[in-house]
């Protein structure tokens, strides 16, 4: 069995055995909600801040982002907490100033198969976090993260967000079968979305634990100091308090991950689809197909 990858984002070692938490707003909205947010969560144990200062709405009237400002804005944190900084870039136009602020690119659902987009962030000197199209395969996933690793970055954590389905009690549905197929047909560390996925707060820490048990590498969590007047996804943004119980309860089904990994190698033996696993040549856009 070939060594799984290791993405590194600033300091932060991703895939590498540790959970690593990635935590912050929807949004960038001020220097004070993030500055505030990013002291919370570094000391409830995230190693990565999350927030958008470019941001795909699905309606053209909602808040788009502070752009530049909300850059310098998750600079000022991170110089602040010493956290990690992942944001979203959506242009490709957009992809070296991005570079500049960032630790980690993210590529939003609604980018996945923007190609230019992927393309130039082959050559963007950042690792990528490539979110999962919200009606993609998994073999379509694979395909853009190929995109980008062709163009010459094979730096790439893979997040699985929730897809769109016939479901309407959730935003999306969380495809949580996607961490261990993943892991099992690619090489890459695989972190799942849960606030995306659920919509609304009260999910988050189960499948939070869930993504733990099946192996993720991580978590990306929405968390704001006041989810109420958040101007972008409130509702399944989590409070200071409700994140830092999330990270406290999901110690033990961590523990529980840990031992297990220890009595039996976690690989492709273990699933069920075909395919090969793709080591050496970035992840098999035919490995998940049956
Ligand atoms: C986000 O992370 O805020 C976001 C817009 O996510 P997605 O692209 O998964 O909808
Ligand atoms: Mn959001």
């Amino acid at each position: 069995m070939c060594a799984r990858s290791v993405v590194w984002a600033g300091g932060v070692e991703i895939g590498g055995g540790d959970f690593v938490v990635m935590a912050g707003p929807c949004a960038v909205e001020s220097e004070q909600q993030l500055l505030r947010t990013a002291e919370s969560v570094a000391k409830a144990g995230a190693r990565i801040l999350r927030g958008g200062a470019y941001k795909p709405r699905s309606s053209p009237y909602a808040f788009q982002g502070l752009g530049l400002e909300g850059l310098k804005i998750l600079r000022k944190a991170q110089e602040e907490t010493g956290l990690a900084i992942v944001t979203e870039v959506m242009s490709e136009e957009d992809v070296d100033l991005v570079a500049e602020y960032a630790d980690l690119m993210q590529v939003g659902t609604r980018s996945m198969e923007n190609y230019a987009l992927l393309e130039r962030l082959g050559g963007c000197g950042r690792p990528v976090l490539l979110k999962r199209g919200m009606t993609a395969t998994l073999e379509e996933l694979l395909r853009s993260a190929q995109v980008i690793a062709m163009n010459g970055n094979s730096h790439i954590v893979l997040c699985e967000r929730g897809i769109r389905t016939f479901e309407t009690a959730t935003r999306n549905t969380l495809d949580i079968s996607a961490v261990p197929v993943l892991k099992a047909v690619a090489h890459l560390p695989v972190i799942v979305d849960p606030s995306h996925a659920a919509g609304v707060r009260s999910l988050v820490p189960v499948l939070s634990r869930a993504a733990a048990v099946v192996g993720a590498d991580g978590l990306l969590v929405e968390v704001h100091p006041s989810p109420d007047q958040a101007m972008s996804d409130g509702p399944q943004s989590l409070t200071f308090h409700q994140f830092r119980d999330m990270m406290s309860d999901l110690q033990p089904f961590l523990d529980l991950m840990t031992r297990q990994a220890a009595r039996q190698q976690m690989g492709p033996h273990l699933v069920a689809v075909g395919g090969a696993d793709s080591c050496g040549r970035g992840p098999s856009p035919s490995g998940c197909s049956r």
